[in-house]
């Protein structure tokens, strides 16, 4: 290997990047890793992490609401936005650290800087030096979308910004129906800002099971966030510090900050691709890569985001692993993108695995739907208006438990151990055979004993 430099050179040190320099230079490969802003990427700098905290900081406001039920008499709480962002800094501080430290622990080589792809053996860094690798990966990840260029389109921040504004907005518009819009809408809500959703079709999270999309809809209106559906934002206009954000039903909001969440692009541009030859899927944008994350260069792997295929952290850690597994370990492993386990951090959450309603009755000819709305035991002394929503989709002819889908308080943690069960082929009568753990939401999961739908497709004559 006298002519490389390096066996592996990542470019982009975030979720999947980080763990396939880790996994491959602990098989032995010299690894180099270039990251542009921040180790940790997405998720640890300006995604998961920071939204996390955010979202645990804004549910206070209900644990105070609701302590009055149980006795408690909390006097007037107050909420400082600039404490929570400078604690949140410092956390996000110390895991860049650990990102960082855990790469070079592992014998790879950070370099701080953006790189481009020269040809399909050569990066270049920007302090000019070029080198010379036996593999590339690119980990490259995503960027928000701004939609169309409508006016005003520069006074609208993305959720890159949200992490830092300086002050809470006391009244913000935020466009989008899916997983950032909802967070941040929570977020904000909890915090005591005013919001408006503004999503352009008929109900918010669009993919996801109806029965979830109308519940979170519901408690989120009960919560007193506005949801302004079937409309788009065609303009913004600045006064002073203020806002009115234009909509094309011809009505107007005003607000403090206007923010769009409205997906996000894979960071393929200006990377070189094109001089190594590297082919985009063009179903999504994305790098089109095979079963083993190899796209059109046979040295040269993509993973996570930047592949636009399920864009969540585990996603690409799963992927850069067996990258390396497969690469360097001598063991070639395909990742399973069934099946995988998601939640949105609305409040309340929502936590899902395996096929929606829909999906099931498009794929089986018999479908058992159990479904149970409830309010759940906090609520009854907390005098909140609130019930959980649980579901499970089951294949009438094998039994299999094929879907679940909860509303509620702890429904992403209950979600990733019935993703378990599920990746199992769980049957319903495997969930039946589980004892109740008493008193618990999660228990309504083993108690549900009748169907509440049964959908059989008659036969095509
Ligand atoms: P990234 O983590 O984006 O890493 C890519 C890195 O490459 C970046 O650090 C970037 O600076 C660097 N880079 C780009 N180009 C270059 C270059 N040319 N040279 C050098 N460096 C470069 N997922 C979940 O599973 N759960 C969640 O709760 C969740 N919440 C989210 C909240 C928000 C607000 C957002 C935006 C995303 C969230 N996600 C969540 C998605 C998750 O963050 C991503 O799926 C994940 O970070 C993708 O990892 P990655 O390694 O593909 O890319
Ligand atoms: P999503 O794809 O989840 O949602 C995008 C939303 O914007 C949808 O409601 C979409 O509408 C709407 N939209 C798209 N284009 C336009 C447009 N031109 N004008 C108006 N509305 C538009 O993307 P997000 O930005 O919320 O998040 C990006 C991804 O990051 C997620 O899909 C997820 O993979 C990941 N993520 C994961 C999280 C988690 O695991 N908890 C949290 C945050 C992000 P429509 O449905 O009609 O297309």
């Amino acid at each position: 290997m006298a002519d490389f430099d390096v066996d592996l050179f990542v470019i982009g040190g975030g979720s999947g990047g980080v763990r396939a320099a880790r996994i491959a230079a602990g098989h032995g490969a010299r690894v180099m890793v270039a990251e542009e802003y921040r180790m940790g990427g997405t998720c640890v700098i300006r995604g998961c992490v920071p939204k996390k905290l955010f979202v645990l900081g804004s549910h206070v406001r209900h644990e105070i609401e609701d302590a009055a039920g149980f006795g408690w008499t909390i006097p007037s709480a107050t909420f400082d936005w600039p404490t929570l962002i400078a604690n949140k800094d410092k956390e996000i501080a110390r895991l860049e650290g650990i990102y960082a430290a855990n790469v070079e622990k592992a014998g790879g080589r950070i370099v701080k800087m953006r790189a481009v792809i020269e040809d399909a053996n050569t990066v270049r860094l920007t302090n000019g030096e070029a080198v010379r690798a036996k593999y590339i990966l690119i980990a490259t990840g995503g960027a928000p979308n701004h939609g169309t260029m409508i006016p005003g389109i520069e006074h609208v921040i993305s959720s890159n910004e949200a992490f830092h504004l300086p002050e809470l907005p006391k009244r913000i518009v935020i466009q989008g129906g899916g997983y950032i819009a909802l967070e941040f809408a929570c977020i904000f809500a909890g915090f005591g800002s005013d919001v408006t959703v503004i999503y352009r079709g008929d109900n918010i999270l669009r993919g996801f099971d109806e029965d979830v999309r109308a519940h979170v809809r519901a408690e989120m209106e009960k919560d007193g966030i506005t949801l302004l559906t079937g409309c788009t934002v065609t303009k913004v206009d600045k006064h002073g510090h203020e806002f009115t954000t234009h909509l094309s039903n011809g009505s107007s909001v005003a607000s403090d900050k206007v923010m769009f969440a409205i997906g996000r692009h894979p960071n393929v541009a200006n990377l070189g691709l094109e001089k190594a030859g590297v082919a985009i899927n063009p179903a999504n944008g994305g790098i089109a890569v095979d079963s083993f994350s190899r796209s059109s260069v046979p040295n040269i792997y993509a993973i996570g985001d930047v592949t636009h295929r399920i864009n969540l952290t585990p996603v690409a850690i799963r992927e850069g692993h067996a990258f390396a597994d497969t690469v360097f370990g001598g063991r070639p492993v395909e990742v399973d993108h069934t099946d995988i386990p998601t939640a949105v951090f609305s409040q309340p959450e929502v936590g899902t695995v395996g096929l929606t309603e829909t999906q099931a009755r498009a794929k089986f000819s018999h479908v058992d739907i159990y479904k149970a709305t409830f309010r759940p035991i906090k609520a009854t002394l907390s005098g909140r208006d609130t019930r959980m929503l649980m579901k499970l989709i089951v294949d009438g002819t094998s039994d299999r438990v094929v879907g679940c889908h909860i509303v509620g308080d702890g429904a992403a943690e209950i979600i990733q151990a019935v993703a378990i069960a599920v990746k199992m082929k769980a049957t319903k009568a495997d969930f039946d055979a589980t004892l109740a753990l008493h008193p618990t939401a999660a228990e309504e999961l083993v108690t549900m004993r009748t169907p509440t739908a049964r959908h059989v497709r008659q036969a095509a004559e």
